[in-house]
């Protein structure tokens, strides 16, 4: 197994996960098994208790695993599906040594951060043997206090392991207003690395623009490398163009070459085409996104994601529209050709949700709803077609009449938080005659779920009679997992979300579905 370890340097937030992805992506291309795992500093076990605002999304994993996002940029590059072990947290390290030394595993010993802690995260690492390429990125940048001891580790490896170890560093390179690129942080975000005793091999320098020469031999001559081994990263409108980019640069031979991995003759140009293929559509649909965290769209970034790989099987661009959705009004719906509410905890914004999820069923225009959205499609429906006055979810209103959303059975008296929730991979068996199955084409799915709250079996029947079509179901427990409306253009809803399976070779069909519908509903 060989190692290739992405740190980043000066700022957060430059797109390290994305970097990442790509060099997973440029491997795979070369036919190498690469698997992915990501490292944060934090000290929550994982990131599930986490607010989506201040943290992005949490990925969902099919294990059930709550995940840090940027394990859904490693499985739509490398079109994996990942586990658990893939994301390491300061907090999942600790919790397991601190079980052992309680189960008196270290009995007469000291238990120290070196060797012990530094020792359960390089046995973690040393399981994933099976790996052509194991990709370790590490969170965060490099300095910051909660991530030097996986440095550690990974430098005690990296010696252990002579030439398996290749480190790549990402740094920033500010564009001053006369238009220079500058150096200095990169060198010193350098420098902190050397310090940790850790010489990265190769720099890429996320820039506005591409490096010049001068920038590259610059960093080349102060930071230890070649002028050949410093990438640059520039900004780019489609992030699934980055792989394309660094091979470009001639990444993939520096890799190989570097790791002395056995080199393989083969070059998958799939992905390469893919993308091609997306920008070259020319029609453009606008769907408006009704949630409550719609001022950070890293909170629903594999639904982004997944619009872009619908939009592409359909041949349009998607434009999103986010909504706050406490506050809708009806020119939010102006110009939009369908609508999406997606997941979502708590009452706040519940109500513009619904006028949201109202006015597609009204008006026909597509709709999908996740989770939450599905949740409230059938409070929408029991309100205003059932007659079910203030029927309602009872995690909303605990004490409505009509509790016609409530506590999945085994849920019922649980007061943990973490990893608590009905999660990841389940399956759904899919009725025939259904829009589920015409985009399906499969009488049994398994897509990953995140949820405490289901439709109350005892309100089936009547939203039934009164037309609501409950398309997909988990049989063995009687959960209602896809709902559906006849006559109309698009109106579907799912318990699971099909946003954490959707990748740019296999998109979710729900969302190809969704995009499907607002193209026809816009020609007609
Ligand atoms: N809050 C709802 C539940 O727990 C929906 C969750 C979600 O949308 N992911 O069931």
């Amino acid at each position: 197994m060989k190692v290739i370890v992405t740190t980043g340097g000066v700022l957060s937030g430059l797109g390290k996960g994305v970097t990442t992805a790509s060099i997973g992506r440029i491997l795979k291309d070369r036919g190498y098994n690469v698997i992915p795992v990501k490292i944060d500093g934090y000290v929550n076990v994982d990131p599930g208790t986490m607010n989506p605002y201040e943290h992005g999304e949490v990925y969902v994993l099919d294990d059930g695993s709550e995940t840090d996002l940027d394990l859904g940029h490693y499985e739509r590059f490398l079109n994996t599906d990942l586990t658990g072990e893939s994301n390491m947290t300061t907090g999942s390290v600790y919790k397991t040594v601190i079980e052992k030394e309680r189960r008196g595993d270290y009995l007469g010993k000291t238990v120290q951060i070196i060797p012990h802690i530094t020792d359960e995260i390089k046995r973690r690492l040393r399981k994933f043997k099976d790996a052509d390429v194991l990709l370790i990125e590490v969170g965060g940048t490099v300095g910051d206090m909660e991530n030097m001891v996986f440095i550690e580790a990974l430098r005690q490896l990296s010696r252990e392991n002579e030439n398996k170890f290749l480190f790549v560093h990402l740094s920033y390179v500010p564009v001053i207003p006369s238009g220079e690129q500058k150096t200095k942080p990169t060198q010193h975000s350098v420098k902190e690395l050397l310090s940790l005793g850790i010489q990265p091999n190769i720099i890429i320098g996320r820039c506005e623009t591409p490096l010049t020469e001068k920038t590259r031999e610059k960093i080349a001559l102060f930071c230890g490398v070649r002028p050949d081994e410093v990438l640059s990263d520039p900004d780019i409108e489609d992030i699934y163009d980055l792989p394309m980019i660094f091979r470009d640069q001639d990444m993939h031979n520096i890799l190989v070459k570097k790791l002395c991995l056995e080199s393989k003759p083969v070059y998958d140009f799939q992905w390469e085409d893919n993308v091609k293929r997306t920008h070259s559509c020319k029609k453009e649909v606008t769907i408006g996104i009704f949630g409550k965290y719609t001022g950070l769209e890293d909170a629903y970034l594999s639904i982004k994601e997944s619009f872009k790989h619908a939009g592409a099987v359909n041949g349009c661009k998607v434009k999103l529209k986010w909504v706050e959705s406490e506050d809708v009004t009806s020119k939010d719906f102006a110009s939009l050709d369908a609508i999406l509410v997606p997941g979502g905890f708590g009452s706040r914004g519940v109500e513009g949700k619904i006028t949201a999820i109202k006015y597609a069923r009204e008006h026909k225009i597509p709709f999908l709803g996740i989770c939450f959205g599905l949740q409230l499609a059938v409070v929408e429906y029991a309100r205003n077609v059932c007659n079910l006055k203030n029927a309602n979810s009872t995690e909303v209103d605990p004490d409505t009449k009509y509790p016609v959303i409530d506590l999945i059975p085994e849920q019922k008296g649980l007061s943990k938080k973490g990893a608590t929730m009905r999660l990841g991979a389940y399956e759904c068996d899919i009725s025939r005659n259904s829009i589920a199955y015409r985009l399906y084409q499969q009488d049994k799915v398994f897509e990953r779920h995140r949820h405490r709250w289901e439709v109350n079996p005892e309100y089936i029947g009547v939203l039934e009679e009164k037309g609501l079509v409950f398309s997909g179901k988990c049989q063995g427990k009687n959960l209602m997992e896809i709902l559906e409306l006849p006559n109309h253009p698009y109106f579907v809803g799912c318990q699971f979300h099909p946003e954490f399976k959707s990748r740019p070779e296999k998109p979710a069909p729900l969302f190809a579905g969704l995009v499907g519908a607002a193209l026809k509903s816009k020609k007609s």
